[in-house]
């Protein structure tokens, strides 16, 4: 029976950059390879120098999201022979992400960041020759061959759908007649185009070991909560903005997010409860990766497969070069990422036209880092003080702030179930504040006293 050992090479206990090294049978696995949405250059890295260079067997990617992501190229480096397994939809999502990251680098840089440029364009794309796109359901080895039936067949990996974005896995490994489940991030529930999960059920195999994100474990679901109950609050919301002359800014993460909203704006505009001409602003990314969502409906886990996003929801798109022409104007919705309205994405530029503007209205549709503007924006409420930048002066929030929850995240009640019902050997909970993680550590306590729940620090390595 070959053990596990795992270091969570995150930077630290939050929501940053995920990176966790698992070694077994002799081999060695990385688990994604993200950059933290809010640091620039190495600060934004894990621990990638904890590993000794060219020692990883195979990289593992659980999703596209720049958080999983975005050191990739920095890590591939550093193990040049590994190959990269990660779904055919990150394969087509993880391209356009990390080319944007790019520019986001080199813009950064331009305007006097002292921050080199982690990677180049040509290393993402002499990097994307190493990805290895893997089918759901089925059994590969560390060289990417479909491994055999063979119960003791050395070290394979499988994924299943995570139901958290387009492409989104959960991650098995069997080692030796032992397994070990990553999810990477989840959502159990239906979205509007994105499934809930498909995990493994381990009735067949017990699972010995299980990494389990915990984003939302600090906060209960309000009784009651439903998605639809949740779409019609919205519908209001933007009717009653719209009868009071005013326009929404939605900040959206352009994967992910920015798809889902589309389809739930075509859903309120064949039910008659957004106006068919209303316009709908989307961003430059948002769209491209658009279209992945659309040239992918039938081939992935999906919801709603005929729907054409782009085609049937016709968003309007801007780019950089348009954005300063982009004008507040009544009845319309400004869907722009990014997400957390980081300082020069177009969701912070164009929040500054709304804020002293009481007509107009903000919603945040799901998470955000709590330091991050749109953490600070939803803080402060209207009638509170924010500053959106450096380069921004204090102003008083006089437009509307709404938060409705349109999570890609688990509820933490979904994810007690899961685990209760899954019942592993041991259990480890990452990507989440010490609260979140706690919360969801003591629940599974409760819930099962045969499993050892760990909270590992990052950069111990500890035996499973
Ligand atoms: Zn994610």
């Amino acid at each position: 029976m070959s053990a596990f050992h795992f270091t969570n090479l995150t930077g630290a206990a939050e929501i940053g950059a995920n990176c966790y090294s698992i070694e077994t049978g002799g081999r060695r696995i990385l688990l994604d390879a993200g950059s933290h949405p809010k640091k620039a250059g190495a600060e934004g890295l894990p621990q990638l120098g904890l590993l000794q260079d060219d020692s990883v067997d195979a990289i593992v990617m659980s999703h596209a999201h720049q958080d999983h992501l975005g050191s990739l190229p920095v890590a591939m480096r550093r193990h040049p022979r590994a190959p990269v397994f990660m779904s055919e939809a990150t394969r087509q999502l993880g391209g356009i992400m990390l080319h944007n990251s790019v520019n986001v680098m080199f813009a950064e840089q331009s305007s006097g960041s002292e921050h080199a440029p982690l990677y180049s364009h040509r290393e993402v794309d002499a990097g994307e020759r190493r990805w290895l796109a893997r089918p759901l359901g089925q059994k590969f080895d560390l060289a990417g061959e479909r491994a055999g039936t063979s119960e003791h067949a050395e070290v394979t990996i499988e994924f299943s759908d995570a139901g958290h974005i387009l492409g989104s896995v959960g991650t098995l490994i069997r080692s030796g007649g032992r397994t070990l489940f990553y999810a990477g991030d989840v959502q159990f529930d239906d979205q509007n185009i994105s499934p809930g999960a498909d995990f493994p059920d381990f009735a067949q195999e017990p699972c010995d070991v299980m990494i389990m994100e915990s984003t939302y474990g600090s906060r209960a679901r309000p009784a009651g909560f439903t998605r639809a109950g949740e779409t019609e609050r919205l519908a209001q919301a933007i009717e009653a903005v719209f009868a009071r002359g005013g326009c929404v800014l939605m900040p959206l993460f352009a994967l992910g997010k920015t798809q889902e909203f589309l389809a739930i704006f075509h859903g309120l505009r064949e039910r008659g409860r957004l106006r068919r001409d209303c316009p709908i602003y989307i961003g430059g990314l948002g769209a491209k990766l658009t279209e992945v969502y659309d040239k992918l409906a039938r081939k992935t886990p999906r919801l709603q497969p005929q729907l054409a996003l782009l085609n049937d929801v016709a968003p309007f798109v801007v780019g950089g070069q348009n954005l300063a022409d982009l004008r507040v104007r009544p009845r319309r919705i400004f869907a722009l990422s990014s997400g957390m309205m980081t300082e020069k994405t177009l969701s912070n530029v164009f929040a500054r036209q709304f804020l002293d503007r009481p007509e107009n209205s903000i919603f945040f549709v799901g998470y955000a880092d709590p330091d991050s503007p749109a953490g600070r924006l939803r803080a402060a409420g209207a009638g509170g003080k924010i500053s959106l930048g450096a380069d921004h002066p204090e102003e008083t929030v006089r437009c509307g702030i709404e938060a409705f929850n349109f999570s890609a995240h688990a509820a933490r009640e979904t994810i007690r179930a899961y685990v209760k019902r899954v019942k592993p050997r041991k259990l480890i909970f990452v990507h989440g504040d010490p609260a979140s993680c706690g919360w969801l550590a003591a629940a599974a306590r409760e819930d099962l006293p045969g499993t050892e729940v760990l909270t590992p620090a990052p950069g111990v390595r500890v035996e499973l």
